[in-house]
């Protein structure tokens, strides 16, 4: 294999606005707490545009969100994840020039990233107006084992000549989030959340303390400067900021580093904040770089372990595949405060918030790789599930939970309702992924302290939320996972989502009566053998839209009479679609944002025979526009199902290089997380036919032509299998754990060591 499939590298030679910002997204560093844009350390011209940012996952402040008409429950405050202190900023200059990528001339210029070291750089080669040369070479680092601390070490060697090298280092307290009106994606307008608190040197350190305006959090930063050679230092504060300052003699062929250390404490984790970022910092320059190194390092090593994927044969999608993966573990909230934000840590598009992204295509990833990360994101709506309870009150209903369609704090905050609180599809999801967690570890124990109360309060709701109609079940007015259909009733693939939460229900219900563990549940949710019947009779008349005629799903029930939008004739200025026409005029139409019936094929599969899924599968994929980045991975898995292999293959390669392409063109405002869990789900769930289901694992593997082989590693019930995938055959080894039963291609096999298959590819 040609590529080193964990180091993504770049000539970075280009000054263009638009690519420059993408990568300062593509090489952000993160570690689930913060997350910092890869921005030039030195800067851009003043006319450059640039999204300048540092954040911490679930540190967020509020703001009103006025609506032009009051009606009652409309939500009338949003969260917002804040920018906080910029600690990026260097300034470097030699013999008095100030180096930028902007003057002078860039003779080499490289960004990287290595994903077994867990460290970003650049290296540039600068050859300054008046002809001094130097070498410089940054490296970026946030530490997955001391989460509050990030680090720079830059460092600059003379090639030609005996410079005086100064570096003025800031920090800078007074910073605001990026907006942008045109594009509803990211905030629309600049406001001023965090106020200055404290600003003070103590021993050569500077720490910053800011408060929201009104979330009431504090945050403490504090910065401290190594320096490699002797050299004079002076360091002040001005206004909400410190600056340092550095000056030391180079001769021609030495180099000199500068290494800076950051840490961000804020006060949700840190009782107080402002001691604790003074710790924080004394232990990280109590031992040397290298030992955080060492530990990163370590820490990635036992990661790539539990998440082997190569495909060989195409070396830039394995890459691609470990760049999102790499991404997942940078993102994911690792404590019980937060979560996984739709752009991750990256950028500020979505505002930081969470959604239903989380369960239905992260948390499958971390299901097979790393269940104790699911937990936690499990544990985040549990924690949460007061707030979904007083939100199903404000939305009118007397009984159960409705979680927020977009979160922070774990209380709604979408502006837009149609297609924002209306997709009540977030309860099965959330509800699913509690079940899909369950049946890849069996960890009931999990279940009965937290799932199984966020299992019977979703499905609480939607007995309140539907109704019998000519003894089906209906759910009535809600928003389907399309956004550009809303507010239609019986959604086909809300009614398969609720049908599932309300059968898993009353499974949970009778699991936990057998175990003995139901007793405190009940009665803290004053829930009976009464209302368990009512759950499965409600999922027994579910609705479920069926056409006849075509033999497919409508994805509603006016879908099918609604008129077509003529996509063939809509140039790609006039992309996405939500940007260029109205929402009704969207919804009006049957174009379709995103995969909705089609992901509920893969979903809820058993719900309907594969000439359905296949007829479906055909229908919506030509009104279907992936304006979502939620989508060609879905696709991509249905075709395989559907044995479409080389159709799944393009949908795949969409998924996967969509961030490192910028396809979507918004990779700029962060990368696309669901996305990135999307593309590894095509691998593993298409290709690989994974399904798992109550009575065990099936895999059905499929490979594309042009693949010599691939392979993947899954935890499944605390063992750990292989799978092997090539044309002519596929290996499953077990590689750790208990022998398993598995099935493949639907007939059973016991997993002792490892069995060899047939492929039945056509
Ligand atoms: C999609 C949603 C998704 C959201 C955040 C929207 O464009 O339509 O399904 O949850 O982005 O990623």
């Amino acid at each position: 294999m040609g590529l080193r499939y964990k180091f993504y590298e770049i000539d970075n030679l280009t000054n263009d606005n638009n690519i420059l910002m993408v990568n300062e997204t593509i090489f952000h560093n993160a570690n689930g707490y913060i997350g910092i844009r890869s921005n030039y350390e030195e800067g851009y011209p003043q006319s450059y545009d640039t999204i300048r940012g540092s954040y911490i996952n679930g540190f967020y402040d509020v703001a009103d969100m006025k609506q032009a008409e009051k009606l009652y429950g409309l939500v009338e405050e949003k969260q917002t994840m804040l920018n906080v202190a910029d600690t990026q900023t260097i300034y470097l200059s030699v013999d008095g020039e100030q180096f930028s990528m902007f003057e002078g001339q860039v003779l080499k210029s490289k960004r990287w990233l290595d994903m077994e070291a867990g460290i970003t750089g650049r290296t540039v080669l600068w050859r300054s107006p008046l002809g001094r040369e130097v070498e410089i070479t940054i490296k970026r680092m946030t530490s997955f084992v001391q989460r509050s601390l990030f680090t720079i070490e830059y460092s600059v060697k003379a090639l030609n000549c005996s410079p005086v090298i100064s570096f003025c280092s800031l920090h800078i307290g007074e910073v605001s989030n990026y907006s942008n009106a045109n594009d509803p994606r990211v905030a629309r307008e600049t406001r001023k959340y965090l106020l200055p608190v404290n600003a003070q040197l103590i021993e050569g350190a500077s720490y910053l303390t800011s408060r929201t305006s009104g979330s009431n959090l504090m945050i403490c930063t504090g910065v401290a400067h190594k320096l490699s050679k002797e050299g004079t230092v002076k360091a002040e504060i001005s206004g909400h900021s410190a600056i340092w300052r550095a000056e030391t003699m180079l001769s021609e062929g030495e180099t000199v580093t500068l290494t800076k250390y950051s840490v961000f404490c804020d006060s949700i984790r840190y009782p107080d904040c402002v001691r604790d970022a003074r710790s924080e910092l004394t232990k990280a320059l109590s031992v040397p770089l290298q030992d955080y190194y060492d530990a990163q390092r370590a820490y990635l090593k036992s990661y790539w372990d539990n998440c082997l994927l190569e495909i060989k044969g195409d070396d830039a999608l394995t890459q691609a595949i470990y760049y999102n993966m790499y991404q997942l573990i940078q993102s994911v909230g690792k404590d019980e405060y937060c979560n996984i934000a739709a752009k991750g840590l990256s950028g500020e598009g979505y505002e930081g918030h969470y959604f239903w992204d989380t369960e239905m295509y992260s948390q499958p990833f971390f299901n097979l790789t790393q269940p104790s990360v699911t937990r936690n994101l499990i544990g985040f709506r549990y924690r949460t599930l007061e707030k979904a309870r007083e939100n199903a009150r404000i939305m009118g209903h007397s009984r159960g939970a409705l979680y927020p369609w977009r979160t922070i704090t774990g209380a709604e905050c979408s502006g837009y309702f149609p297609s924002g609180t209306a997709a009540y599809h977030i309860n099965g999801d959330i509800a699913y992924s509690v079940v899909a967690y369950y049946l890849a570890t069996r960890d009931f124990d999990f279940i009965a302290k937290e799932g199984a109360e966020i299992i019977f309060e979703t499905a609480r709701l939607w007995l309140d939320v539907g109704n019998y109609y000519h003894g089906r079940f209906h759910i009535n007015t809600v928003t389907g996972p399309d956004e550009y259909t809303c507010m239609v009733n019986n959604n086909y693939y809300t009614n398969a989502a609720a049908q599932f939460n309300l059968r898993w229900a009353v499974k949970i219900y009778e699991l936990l009566k057998e175990t003995g563990r139901l007793e405190g549940l009940a009665d803290k949710l004053k829930i009976n053998d009464e209302e368990i019947r009512e759950f499965e009779r409600a999922a027994d008349h579910m609705y479920l839209p069926y056409d006849e005629e075509m033999g497919i799903n409508p994805q509603d029930d006016s879908f099918l009479q609604k008129k077509r939008l003529d996509l063939k004739n809509i140039p790609s200025e006039k992309r996405p679609l939500l940007l260029h026409y109205h929402p009704l005029y969207l919804y009006r139409h049957q174009v379709c944002k995103q995969a909705d019936t089609v992901l509920a094929h893969f979903i809820f599969e058993d719900a309907q025979d594969s000439e359905t899924i296949r007829k479906s599968f055909d229908y919506y994929e030509k009104i279907t526009t992936h304006d979502s980045s939620l989508s060609t991975c879905i696709f991509s898995i249905v075709a395989c199902r559907l044995g479409l292999v080389e159709k799944a293959y393009e949908y795949f390669g969409d998924s996967a290089k969509l961030d490192l392409f910028d396809t979507h063109k918004n990779t700029k405002d962060g990368i696309h997380t669901a996305n990135m869990g999307g593309s590894y789900m095509a691998i593993v769930y298409g290709f690989g036919g994974l399904r798992i289901r109550e009575n065990g694992i099936y895999f059905a593997p499929v490979i594309p032509k042009c693949w010599d082989e691939y392979r993947f590693k899954i935890n499944y019930e605390g063992s750990q299998i292989l799978v092997e995938v090539k044309s002519t055959q596929s290996r499953f080894t077990l590689v750790k754990g208990r022998p398993k039963k598995i099935y493949v291609y639907d007939r059973m096999y016991e997993l002792k060591d490892c069995i060899i298959v047939q492929s039945n590819q056509p």
